[in-house]
């Protein structure tokens, strides 16, 4: 037999090696292994098995790593779609799908001693007091870590070594499962009981996966902030569960907090169940994340819960994915492999027959045209639980503001009013504003010098508590100057202008110098511990007033919360992306949402200085459909996502001038070279033929089922450039990125926009392959690109 494997060096190729006899048993589709190469030995995963090879002395495969192939069928089926459509080796797509602490060669495993009792023989020996306190203690556990031992009873190694003589115990090492949430105390809970439209849309779930069948729709629950879409994931899952399938939670990093871990383990982990939920997430230890992702490969736990690149996780038969708040932006990963996490759940739901369940209060403009056009299902839940009122949103024209008052307001009139209220009424308010630091820069009103950040195009960010300039792209950092730098004026009077979170914490602090005032951003969460315990005080109340960026705004629930002040709302729309207006919109829905969850109705001010902006006066009605409606209509005008997709080509390089001239080349080679060399076949695997003649793909472009090896036949075609081939496609550039600068690297860009990405793909898959571009010149392809400074 012959193995045929990529290797972990990115060279877009494949290698066959022969399999030795004595490693026949072990090896299969996914193993990983490693083989000779040249001189030397890489790793490797095996993607198919063959009977013969077209080459001869093929070298024998060295090793097979691990005791299990980590890679199913399954999931390289979905790391091939993600190579091809993201553009980029599969070796990358692969490597993309097994955490670190997984791919490693060593064994993983962490092994502890443990201590066992054995069974009685006879009666019970003669022991000293500390020898049978150890004894009850083994009576009643059976098998304990020797660590653990030790610390319920407070004795020696030594003493526990006694009783083993005695044969009383074993002392053996074993395999110790690290569990991150081994101290947390979880109650149980049970399902509660759902309202009319929870049971609609959950009902609507439930038949969808009762049909289950490959390639069905993804279903876009649309359920405003408070109306109950966690109770309709456990549901639903407990569902998946009864059929004997399991099931992938993906939420955004930000509110992967210890609250929404526990609401799925207090659901789900009761008595026997204790391993049935698995995490996966950054703040993980590596062994941590070993352990959790073989507890879902070995298929113990059948729920899993993480972030991003959770979407991977080994779970066979998976019944259900869910992607909790699908607009968010971090579901994106920023480096190769560029894939959207929640675009790359459609796909694999599609795949595999499980249900896609894409949930958000302010859906993604793609996924709400989706849903609109007929290809996601579209469920609403208008109105929140328990008949909660949505909270009254009141929005204060900044412009008149700033003429009453001298200087920068922070505090509308309006504002400082009603948190006294809040403070007198014992109630908690949260303040936001997505700005870090104390000032935006520092400018001297003289002469027009303003510090810049000498690696980027961006002003600097004064930090007070840190007294130091900060770039918030690079970490720069510099002394504050006293005095303009600028030799011919040294005006003493250089000023801070703008305003981040670390002001409004110490103007907050002045106000009302009786608050218990907290700030919460990335500067003040230095320690692993620092969320938990500031959302902790908050929840019990050691905290009146709340600042934050927005780390505050998403799935936070507390009840005590009557007030939310959102102190520039138009920061966000200020930023040259065509999405600033519905990140604007989404992130006031999602801010102003946390107002009112209990029993008392909830308010919110929005303080703006262009307070009739559409993204912020349908955010003040609560008008999702509002907005949607004449946000496409400028898509549309523009040719912008949904209407089509993006692919953006991003050049870097210290020499501006050879960024430049590359960028140049890239384009006139992207319009010189052949869609497809002459005389090769117009059909690549993996595209049918309906694909292929619509030119309106299917938003996710799933490789056809039908069995390979049966070519279709070929096309007479001549060369011909992209532009015949994808007649939509529009071409913008070679232009300076709006961030021209970052970390020293210049930075030029080429948008493309088209329907038929996986096409482009293609093409700019052979483009980046033949292209030639100087060695400190960097080529990005990032299809589908969610920011584009
Ligand atoms: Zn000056
Ligand atoms: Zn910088």
């Amino acid at each position: 037999m012959i193995a045929r494997v990529t290797l972990e060096i990115a060279l877009r190729r494949e290698f066959d090696y022969s399999i030795p006899q004595e490693l026949a048993a072990r090896i299969e589709v996914g193993s990983r292994v490693r083989v000779p190469f040249g001189p030397r030995e890489i790793l490797g995963v095996v993607t198919s098995l063959l009977e013969e090879s077209s080459h001869t002395n093929l070298r024998p495969i060295t090793a097979v790593i691990g005791r299990q192939s980590p890679v199913t069928p399954k999931v390289l089926a979905l790391a091939r779609w993600m190579a091809g459509y993201y553009c980029c080796p599969v070796e990358i797509a692969l490597r993309a799908v097994l955490p670190e602490a997984v791919r490693r060669e060593e064994e993983g495993w962490r092994e502890r001693l443990h201590v066992r009792a054995l069974p009685l023989s006879g009666p019970l020996p003669k022991l000293s007091k500390r020898q049978a306190d150890i004894w009850n203690v083994m009576e009643e556990w059976r098998d304990l870590p020797l660590t653990e031992l030790l610390r319920l009873t407070g004795t020696t190694a030594e003493t526990v070594r006694r009783l083993e003589d005695k044969g009383l115990v074993s002392i053996a090492p074993q395999i110790s499962e690290r569990d991150p949430y081994a101290h947390e105390q979880i109650l149980p809970t049970q399902p509660l009981v759902v309202n009319p439209e929870q049971s609609r849309a959950l009902d609507a779930i439930v038949s969808r996966m009762n049909e289950s069948a490959v390639g069905q729709k993804a279903i876009l629950l649309h359920g405003v902030t408070g109306s109950g879409k966690t109770e309709i994931y456990l549901q639903a899952i407990a569902h998946a569960l009864e059929m004997g399938k399991g099931a992938v939670v993906l939420v955004p990093e930000i509110s992967l907090t210890p609250q929404t871990v526990e609401r799925f383990k207090a659901r789900f982990c009761a008595g026997a169940h204790k391993t049935l939920v698995a995490v996966l997430h950054s703040h993980l230890s590596a062994g941590e994340r070993h352990d959790e992702w073989h507890k879902i490969r070995q298929g113990r736990a059948r729920i899993v819960i993480g972030a991003r690149s959770a979407i991977f996780a080994p779970v066979d038969p998976l019944g259900l994915i869910i992607v909790d708040e699908e607009h968010e932006h971090s579901y994106k990963q920023e480096e190769s492999p560029r894939y959207h996490a929640r675009d790359v759940a459609v796909v694999r739901g599609q795949m595999e027959g499980a249900v896609v369940v894409l949930g958000s209060a302010t859906p993604s403009m793609e996924s709400y045209y989706n849903a609109k056009r007929g290809k996601y299902t579209l469920l609403e839940m208008p109105s929140r639980v328990d008949d909660q009122k949505m909270p009254i949103v009141r929005v204060v024209d900044m412009r008149q503001e700033s003429r009453k008052q001298k200087g920068l307001p922070i505090f509308s009139h309006q504002l400082k009013e009603a948190i006294l209220q809040r403070l007198e009424r014992r109630e908690q308010v949260i303040l936001f504003l997505n700005r870090r630091g104390w000032s935006s820069s520092l400018q001297c009103p003289k002469c027009g010098y303003v510090a810049q950040c000498p690696n980027c195009s961006v002003s600097l960010t004064y930090h007070r508590a840190a007294n130091r300039l900060l770039c918030h792209i690079c970490g720069h950092a510099a002394a504050a100057p006293k005095v303009c730098p600028e030799s011919n004026c040294r005006n003493p009077a250089i000023r801070y202008a703008g305003l981040g979170t670390e002001r409004v914490e110490d103007t907050l602090r002045k106000l009302f110098p009786h608050a218990r005032v907290e700030r919460m951003d990335s500067d003040t969460l230095k320690r692993k511990d620092d969320y938990r315990r500031i959302l902790g005080d908050f929840r019990v109340g050691k905290i009146d007033l709340l600042v934050g960026t927005q780390m505050i705004a998403k799935g936070l629930h507390f009840p005590n919360v009557t007030l939310v002040g959102i102190v520039y709302a138009d920061l966000s729309l200020h930023i040259p992306d065509f999405r600033s207006g519905e990140r604007t919109f989404q992130l006031l829905t999602q801010v102003a949402g946390r107002a009112g969850r209990g029993d008392v109705e909830g308010e919110v001010f929005v303080q703006a200085f262009t307070p009739f902006h559409p993204a912020i006066q349908y955010a003040r009605r609560h008008d999702f459909v509002g907005f949607y409606e004449q946000e496409i209509e400028f898509r549309e005008q523009l040719k912008y996502p949904p209407i089509a997709r993006i692919a953006l080509l991003v050049l870097k390089g210290r020499n501006e001038e050879k960024v430049r001239l590359s960028a140049e080349h890239l384009r006139n080679e992207f319009d010189r070279l052949p869609a497809r060399p002459p005389g090769t076949p117009a059909v690549v695997p993996g595209e049918s033929r309906a694909q292929r003649n619509s030119d309106e793909l299917p938003l996710l472009e799933v490789p056809s089922r039908k069995p390979r090896g049966k070519p279709e036949p070929a096309e007479a075609v001549g060369p011909e450039p992209a532009a015949v081939l994808i007649p939509d496609l529009i071409v913008a550039g070679p232009t300076p990125a709006p961030l021209a600068r970052a970390e020293t690297f210049y930075r030029y860009q080429i948008m493309l926009r088209t329907r038929q990405m996986t096409r482009l793909s293609q093409h700019l898959a052979r483009l980046t392959a033949s292209v030639e571009l100087p060695d400190d010149v960097s080529l990005v392809v990032d299809i589908d690109p969610v920011d584009l400074a």
